[in-house]
């Protein structure tokens, strides 16, 4: 079966899906052809107005609507998802590039993250405290309020769910704006919500000029929360605009994790783990492994690995099978990779694998890339790749690869491969990251806090913290 991707995209205001009409248009482009797909309509501040006074009205509903009604409506609506993942996935390849299978799991994973939170939802338990006989002090969890959420293009579903799935469940309305590069798929998302019986309001759907989005929509007094995922740059600037109405943000910025190789790690294990995990969505992860500190005693034999397996990995239309890399997710990608690895040769690094732009026939491709010897001061060791390469450094002692993950101001995801407990333990308490992953790749697996330190941001995604992030705390105390 083929999907076809729709000619012509909607916004979802105040329970309508709205056609482009006379408003401004931007195309939507398949990154592996970089053949125009599709017209996105661009909201105007009418639209925008509109959908803040809706937000507005369902905030006196969904507030005080049972949580147990509001879970039933998330567990439709991630039923609903489950059911259509196929077609949802097939849109989100011709969009973002990701293989087909990736991006089905994508969808099912976010239902999955639905089923989360409405269980949470119903466990936010507050407290009593200690008091006097007849006297009563209560700390209570109440929803915050009306969010705004800006969700990135390279999970254009789960990134988005991570944001609306605590905000409905705590009972919040919400007004996402996805990125309009991939925007299909996060409306199939919204359509599963409003056929699982969500009233209008609750959840609407935007596009248009982010900068100017954001700033309208972060301006209302009806918004109390902000949650975005994207890059450090356009997460100080949304902050301060929300500092303006000392409004509640959650921050998603991005890493360059390091991945902590010891001679003692198991190291086919720990090759097959990683080559697999560095090219997942071409690389486009914020958790992606990034920067490979490799112990002297193995780093030839790791690289040399390393750069045979991800000579395997087959690179195409993400739509065929049997492909494991698509193209990446946009034209400013390849054109970010080559200024990085040009930059990296002149500094000094090996190209074990790829360093060139892969067969584009028009899509946005670049071959999976292994550079070993690579300088501290190359850029690439510096700056988040978010694409297909890998950057490799021999390191001598544990002190001195510890130094060298938390060199950066970037602290979301790190990863260390050993066998030896007392190293795992060490390197769990000192590196400077929300998340760590000892010989595994796993930080996300849904019920975990997500979220970063320093320059990745603040506040956390997923399971009770992910909740809380949407809610306000009060006490009250009776005598
Ligand atoms: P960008 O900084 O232009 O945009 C990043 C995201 O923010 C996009 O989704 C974009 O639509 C949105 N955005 C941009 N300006 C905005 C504004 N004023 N208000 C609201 N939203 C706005 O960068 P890009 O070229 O799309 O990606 C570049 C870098 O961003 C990547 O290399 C990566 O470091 C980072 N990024 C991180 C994530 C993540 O998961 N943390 C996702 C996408 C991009």
């Amino acid at each position: 079966m083929t999907t076809a991707y729709p000619e012509k995209l909607q916004l979802h205001i105040d329970g309508e899906w709205v056609d482009i009409g006379n408003r401004a248009g931007i195309d939507v482009v398949n990154p592996a052809t970089g053949a125009t797909i599709s017209i996105l309509p661009k909201a105007g501040a009418s639209d925008l107005d509109r959908a803040l006074d809706a937000a507005a009205q369902a905030w006196s509903v969904w507030r005080d609507t049972p949580v147990a009604q509001r879970a039933a409506i998330l567990h439709k609506a991630a039923d609903l998802m489950r059911e259509r993942a196929k077609a949802i996935g097939a849109l989100m390849t011709l969009e973002q590039g990701k293989p087909l299978a990736q991006a089905v799991g994508e969808v099912m994973g976010a239902a999955g993250q639905l089923d989360v939170m409405a269980e949470e939802a119903k466990r936010c338990y507050g407290r009593v405290l200690v008091r006097q006989p007849g006297e009563n002090s209560f700390v209570k969890y109440q929803p915050v309020g009306p969010v705004a959420a800006f969700s990135p293009w390279n999970f254009p579903v789960f990134t988005a769910i991570r944001k609306v799935a605590p905000a409905l469940a705590a009972g919040c309305p919400i007004i996402l704006k996805p990125a309009e590069e991939t925007p299909a798929s996060p409306l199939e998302m919204q359509r599963c919500l409003v056929d699982a019986g969500l009233p209008a309001g609750v959840m609407q759907t935007v596009y248009g000029d982010p900068a100017q989005v954001s700033e309208h929509l972060i301006a209302s007094n009806v918004i109390q929360k902000i949650s975005f995922t994207g890059s450090v740059p356009v997460g100080k600037h949304l902050m301060k605009l929300a500092a303006e109405g000392l409004k509640r943000t959650t921050m998603e910025l991005g890493g360059h994790a390091p991945v902590l190789i010891f001679d003692d790690c198991d190291l086919e294990k720990t090759l097959d783990m990683v080559t697999t995990g560095k090219f997942r969505n071409a690389g486009q992860v914020c958790v992606s492994p990034t920067r490979f500190y490799v112990q002297q005693g193995i780093y030839d034999a790791f690289t040399r690995g390393f750069a045979e397996r991800a000579a395997k990995v087959s690179v195409g239309d993400g739509s065929e099978g049997g492909v494991d890399m698509g193209p990446l997710a946009n034209p400013r990608r390849p054109d970010a990779m080559a200024r990085l690895i040009s930059d990296a040769k002149s500094a000094g690094a090996d190209v074990a694998l790829g360093g060139e732009r892969g067969e584009a026939n028009g899509g946005f491709f670049y071959q999976p890339t292994v550079l070993t010897n690579v300088p501290t001061e190359a850029m690439i060791m510096n700056e988040e790749p978010f694409g297909p390469v890998a950057a490799m450094q021999p390191f001598a002692t544990l002190d001195e690869a510890i130094e060298q993950a938390n060199r950066l101001p970037l602290g979301l995801a790190a990863y260390a491969f050993t066998t030896h407990l007392r190293t795992a333990n060490l390197v769990g308490d000192a590196i400077e990251s929300g998340m760590v992953a000892i010989n595994n790749l796993t930080v996300s697996p849904g019920d975990a806090p997500f979220g970063g330190v320093k320059h990745s941001g603040h506040g956390s995604e997923d399971g009770p913290d992910g909740l809380k992030a949407y809610m306000v705390t009060k006490a009250i105390h009776q005598a």
